[in-house]
C-alpha cells in the first residue's frame, strides 16, 4: 500500500500557512532572521499555540529557545504551497475582470505566472493591452499541455463557466480559481475556490450595518 510520508493538512491550515508565509517574507525584508513562535503568531493574527500546531505538518523542526530561523521557515513553506518556483496559471474569460487580474503585477511576486489567457472572443477590442498572450479557445487544451499547467483562473460568464470547466479538467487542470457566481460540479481531486465579489460585499454590508 502506498503510504503517505506527510498527513493530510486541513485546508484552513493551509490558508493560516499562507498567512505565516506573508509574515516571514515581511520579515525577511527587514533583515530578521529569526523569530519566536510567539511573534510570529501575533504578526500573523493567530493563537501561538495554533501556530506550534500548524507547523507540527513540517515535523520536527526550530531550536528550542531561539525561535525559528526565518528563511528556513519561508523555504520550507513555499516548498509544500509550491511556491518556490513560477507556477503556470492560465485565464479565461477577458471580459473586465479578466483584463484586470491579467493587469495585476502581484501575481508574479507570489510566485504565479498566467501564462496564456483565452477568449472566445480573443480579437474584440479591449480597454487595455496586456503583455500575457491572448488565444482563442481553441488553443486552450494544446497551451495547457505544452505549459503543464495545474491552475486556472475563470472569469467567463456564469452560462459559460461549468462548460469551461469541464475543458479545464479534461485537460488536466486540478486547481480552479472561479469568479464565475456559479457552483462548478468538479471531480473529487479538483479544487475549486470560489470568490464571489458580490457576495464578499454583501457580507460586508451585514457587519457594516449591526
Ligand atoms: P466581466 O464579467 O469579467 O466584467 P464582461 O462584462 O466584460 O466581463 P462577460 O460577459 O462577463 O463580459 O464575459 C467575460 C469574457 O468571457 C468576455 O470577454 C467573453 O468574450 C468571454 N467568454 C464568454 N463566453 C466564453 C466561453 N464560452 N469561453 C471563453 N470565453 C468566453
Amino acid at each position: 500500500m502506498k503510504k503517505n510520508i506527510r498527513p493530510e493538512i486541513p485546508r484552513k491550515a493551509i490558508y493560516r500557512l499562507s498567512l505565516y508565509l506573508r509574515c516571514l517574507l515581511r520579515l525577511k525584508n527587514n533583515s530578521i532572521r529569526t523569530v519566536s513562535s510567539e511573534a510570529l503568531a501575533k504578526a500573523a493574527g493567530v493563537k501561538s499555540t495554533q501556530l506550534r500546531k500548524d507547523l507540527t505538518y513540517f515535523g520536527q523542526f526550530g531550536t528550542r529557545g531561539l525561535g525559528y530561523d526565518v528563511d528556513q521557515l519561508a523555504h520550507m513553506i513555499s516548498d509544500l504551497l509550491g511556491t518556490n518556483s513560477l507556477q503556470p496559471v492560465v485565464l479565461i474569460g477577458v471580459g473586465n475582470l479578466g483584463l484586470a487580474l491579467l493587469s495585476y503585477k502581484g501575481f508574479a511576486a507570489e510566485g504565479f505566472e498566467i501564462v496564456g489567457a483565452f477568449d472566445i472572443d480573443p480579437k474584440r477590442r479591449r480597454d487595455k493591452t496586456i503583455a500575457t498572450p491572448l488565444y482563442d479557445m481553441s488553443q486552450l487544451e494544446s497551451v495547457i499541455q505544452a505549459r503543464m499547467v495545474k491552475m486556472a483562473i475563470l472569469t467567463v460568464p456564469a452560462a459559460a463557466a461549468q462548460e469551461v470547466a469541464n475543458r479545464l479538467v479534461a485537460v488536466g487542470i486540478t486547481g480552479i480559481l472561479n469568479f464565475s457566481p456559479i457552483v462548478l460540479t468538479v471531480p473529487e481531486d479538483v479544487i475549486v475556490n470560489s470568490v464571489n465579489l458580490a457576495i464578499e460585499l454583501e457580507n460586508l454590508s451585514y457587519f457594516v450595518q449591526h
